[in-house]
């Protein structure tokens, strides 16, 4: 069952260099995302992927087209749809004074949630620094936190912009163990990365995005199949990094 749907999405900004004119950010796109999934969308810089999660998250209006997320219409709606959704954003401003037990228990009570804060960093796997404030946390550490602050309300989809840029080997392989375990407790997970191997690893279906268009949406696998250049008698040799240089042809620009 689709618990996101998406239909001929769009969304407007004025050109850089001719405000009077405007261009398409996000150029009609349509997405069917299932309850339980994980699903990653890919794209170079510019390419729309965090406006598209902008406005499934009622951060950005939407100007054509539709979204509902559980069956809640994201543009009449944005309230209720805030009440299932959790959103890690890319940069996370905390009240530097309080702890991290002290931060999930404020955010709860914005969502008047009673929240078991302990449980939550235990999720995160940082019990060990409820006392400590976000200042002093690593960056990987950082992360796990601000996942934890998009959970207290127990979304039913946890949209993840760029979760692990930045983070070590180490950091980074705790998150996704992070993400897994999220997923296999039922949630739904939508997530925009440059990493390739991070998307083949965790998602089970992949969008390619480029100047505000969807180019190409299917598995890993099936992705590698179709695009990925490889020997005739290999044909798994290719991986998503190849899907995507071959259909975007210009790489990632970080
Ligand atoms: P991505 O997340 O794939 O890097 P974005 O969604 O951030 O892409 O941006 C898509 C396009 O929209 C880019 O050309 C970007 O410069 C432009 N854009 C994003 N936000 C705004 C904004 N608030 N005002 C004007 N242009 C914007």
């Amino acid at each position: 069952m689709a618990i996101i749907e998406v239909e001929n999405l769009t969304k407007k900004y004025p050109l850089p260099d001719n405000k009077s004119e405007s261009f398409f950010a996000v150029d009609g796109i349509s997405l069917s995302i299932e309850a339980g999934e994980i699903y990653g969308i890919l794209g170079p810089n510019g390419a729309g992927k965090t406006t598209t999660l902008e406005m499934l998250e009622g951060l950005t209006d939407i100007d054509g087209g539709t979204a509902t997320i559980d069956g809640i219409d994201v543009n009449n709606e944005p309230y209720k749809v805030k009440e299932i959704i959790g959103v890690q954003l890319q940069a996370n401003e905390y009240f530097d004074s309080l702890s991290l037990l002290e931060l999930l228990t404020l955010f709860g009570a914005l969502y008047s949630r009673e929240i078991d804060a302990d449980d939550l960093l235990g999720k995160v796997n940082l019990l060990d620094k409820a006392k400590a404030k976000p200042a002093n946390l690593s960056g990987g550490q950082k992360q796990r936190f601000s996942i934890a602050c998009a959970l207290v309300n127990n979304p039913k989809v946890l949209f993840l912009d760029e979760p692990t840029t930045g983070l070590d080997p180490q950091a980074k392989r705790n998150l996704w163990d992070l993400v897994i375990d999220l997923n296999n407790a039922g949630m739904t997970i939508v997530l925009t990365t440059h990493n390739m191997e991070e998307a083949e690893t965790l998602c089970q279906r992949i969008a390619i995005m480029d100047h505000g268009k969807i180019i190409a949406e299917d598995t890993p696998q099936n992705l590698i199949l179709q695009h990925a250049a490889e020997p005739p008698k290999a044909p798994l040799h290719g991986n998503i990094e190849d899907v995507f240089l071959t259909l975007t042809g210009h790489g990632l620009r970080d």
